[in-house]
């Protein structure tokens, strides 16, 4: 296919009517560990389920057309994405990561410190000057994550990604929260876009998975050697219902961030809410480097419930159409309490530190009706 096709068509479609055995129109789930040589000293393309696997390889070329990459790696999970690419780093490199990254990522990150084997700074990566210290230490990758977890910042990644590179650093992208359909990190400047599979791109809460796409094939190759060196890949089972779920990736999030616009503004004007964090408003602090840098606004927010521990239970308790849940990006809305659960982890101080309150509550928008979500939100405040 010529590489102006659509993204659209390449979700829909990469791989579609490519079985070479009976013309399937779906292509179909390989899940043999091994594969039988041509004959005596002649492997075919494929040999050994770890090294490769034809259901896994559609995923990744689909995943690496999207991000405009040149080649993707499939991992058993996000957080295994995120430590693929600190492969990619010298022993003792040093790693300039956000100061309010997902919380896996950081847990990742101090424990591969802690052992010696890299040097980590978390950083407010849109505060300059204390990106142009970290960057003078000599970093030899930049991990970047925008919109940030929970509090939906963005940062400007063109600008970080050039000072990173003026510095000498690779620069990765955690695209978890909108997806290639939303933000393209590598045209931006990006070495590798990382992926939770789990969350929209899959999109069906039904798979923990990952990937990283690499800008360079260079890079790919080396991504895959280390994957098959150290067996982090995903399954070919798990491949195939992402594969599945990425089919409509571009409707579901289009729909999906629609309605996490109407509930945006009608938390807004709720005198419960106090604090909205969406970066389609108007009134969040990085609304227009979001409005520049992405394709839409994503299906993510948060918000602060008046009334303490209480009002929460109530509330959270209350409601019957969104699920009291982590995770993220699926057809179902999820809501979640930062400080009890994604950021329990984390000690009372740095949570303040990041700005995320006790009252914080953080919303992934689903594909049930809009006026149901509203109205769910709405009964619920009223138990307060
Ligand atoms: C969920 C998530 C991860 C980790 O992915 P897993 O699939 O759970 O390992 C990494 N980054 C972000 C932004 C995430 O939301």
């Amino acid at each position: 296919m010529a590489e102006t096709t659509s993204p659209q068509t390449i979700a829909a479609s990469h791989g579609v009517a490519s079985d070479p055995a009976y013309g399937a129109v779906t292509p179909p789930l390989h899940l043999s560990s091994t594969y039988a040589f041509e004959g005596f000293e002649r492997e075919g393309r494929y040999a050994y389920g770890r090294a490769a696997n034809p259901t896994r390889d559609l995923l990744a070329e689909a995943l690496a057309r999207l991000e405009g990459g040149a080649g993707a790696v499939v991992t058993a999970s996000g957080l295994a994405a995120v430590d693929l690419v600190l492969s990619r780093l010298a022993p003792g490199g040093l790693v300039v990561a956000p100061h309010d990254s997902y919380g896996g990522a950081q847990r990742l990150l101090e424990a591969r410190a802690a052992r010696g084997q890299l040097a980590v700074r978390f950083v407010d990566q849109s505060d300059t000057a204390a990106l142009a210290a970290a960057l003078a230490e000599r970093p030899g990758l930049v991990l970047i994550e925008t919109p940030s977890n929970p509090l939906m910042r963005v940062v400007d990644i063109a600008a970080v990604a050039q000072a990173a590179k003026a510095a000498g650093a690779k620069v990765a992208v955690d695209n978890t929260f909108l997806s290639p359909a939303l933000q393209r990190p590598i045209a931006l400047g990006a070495d590798y876009a990382i992926h939770s599979t789990t969350k929209f791109l899959n999109g069906h809460s039904d798979v923990v998975g990952g990937a990283v796409v690499a800008a360079q094939a260079d890079e790919a190759l080396a991504l895959a050697d280390w994957a098959t060196t150290t067996g982090v890949i995903g399954s070919p089972f798990d491949a195939y219902m992402t594969l599945r779920g990425l089919r409509t990736l571009f409707p579901r999030i289009e729909r999906q961030q629609q309605s996490a616009m109407a509930v945006a503004r009608f938390l807004a004007a709720h005198p419960k809410a106090l604090r909205v964090h969406y970066p389609g408003l108007e009134s969040h602090p990085t609304h227009a480097i979001a409005r520049r840098q992405q394709a839409g606004f994503g299906a993510m927010l948060s918000f602060e419930l008046e009334g303490g521990r209480a009002a929460l239970k109530t509330f959270l308790e209350g409601l019957g159409v969104m699920t009291l849940a982590e995770s993220l990006g699926g057809v179902e809305s999820l809501i979640s309490h930062s400080a009890t659960m994604t950021h329990a982890s984390m000690t009372p101080e740095a949570r303040a530190k990041a700005g995320i309150e006790d009252s914080l509550l953080r919303l992934s928008i689903g594909l049930e009706g809009e006026q149901d979500l509203i109205g769910d939100l709405a009964q619920a405040f009223d138990r307060l």
